[in-house]
């Protein structure tokens, strides 16, 4: 038997009564549920095992099958304020969708268990400074093997004392004023200034410039092949959240 904190990255229905439950566990990495008589109003699991709920799970572990029984599960939390959120929540089933397609299923994951724990709480928390996401998604990079030095230049590799002048997501690399000279840059203000804030640990204003940076950025080391189709109804979601600018 084994007792373990799990977070729902994905539910599927499996036939009439039953759910497929994917969730990343602290004890044994990503592993599949399945949890017969879930979708009944009596279920003994009652808000445990929904989507992005974080829960202490009992199950048995056969290790012929990919498929594991669920005994118990009891919810810990279920991240209400972050559902009320529509773009919180997007952000979080990004995150799980990542984790869900990229992160390698059947070992544990020692990382990604306590960084995804904390994102959500802090999507949960009314009064965190909206860059949950893009700190997530920077310990990402970190976490799969893409550090990001956003402190130093990529060229002079002199120490950055204020925002970096550009940014490339294909090289990873920030560059110095100097170094950028009179070119255009590429990256907006915006994203550069939201990387500067996550690197000295200050609120950022707009932070979905950098998310973007990031996630491009991690594209194109992943190879991000698979589709994230979180990421549409992200761009849907900012879009419908975004103050209407004059
Ligand atoms: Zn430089």
């Amino acid at each position: 038997m084994i007792k373990t904190r799990s977070i729902v990255l994905h539910r599927y229905p499996y036939s009439d009564s039953s759910w497929i439950v994917k969730a990343l566990t602290e004890e044994c990495g990503i592993v599949s549920f399945i949890v017969k008589g879930g979708k009944k109003k009596e279920s003994p699991f009652k808000g445990a095992l929904d989507p992005l709920a974080l829960a202490e799970v009992v199950f048995k572990h056969n290790p012929n099958t990919d498929l594991q029984f669920i005994k118990e599960a009891t919810l810990l939390r279920w991240h209400e304020t972050m559902r009320g959120d529509l773009l919180k929540l997007s952000h979080a089933q990004v995150m799980a969708e990542m984790l869900l397609r990229y992160a390698p299923q059947g070992v544990p994951l020692d990382e990604e268990f306590p960084r995804l724990e904390a994102a959500l709480q802090e999507l949960d928390d009314k009064e965190a400074d909206g860059a949950a996401f893009a700190r997530w998604l920077l310990s990402t990079c970190e976490m799969w093997g893409y550090h990001l030095d956003i402190g130093t230049c990529g060229r002079c590799e002199s120490k950055l004392m204020e925002p970096a002048a550009d940014f490339s997501p294909e090289s990873g690399s920030f560059l110095c004023k100097n170094c950028l000279g009179m070119a255009e840059p590429r990256a907006r203000a915006e994203t550069l200034e939201g990387f500067w804030a996550l690197h000295k640990n200050l609120p950022i204003q707009d932070a979905q410039y950098t998310e973007n940076a990031l996630i491009s950025y991690l594209r194109t080391h992943i190879g991000f092949l698979k589709e994230i189709h979180s990421l549409k109804w992200l761009q849907e979601t900012r879009k419908l959240c975004s103050p209407q600018k004059t």
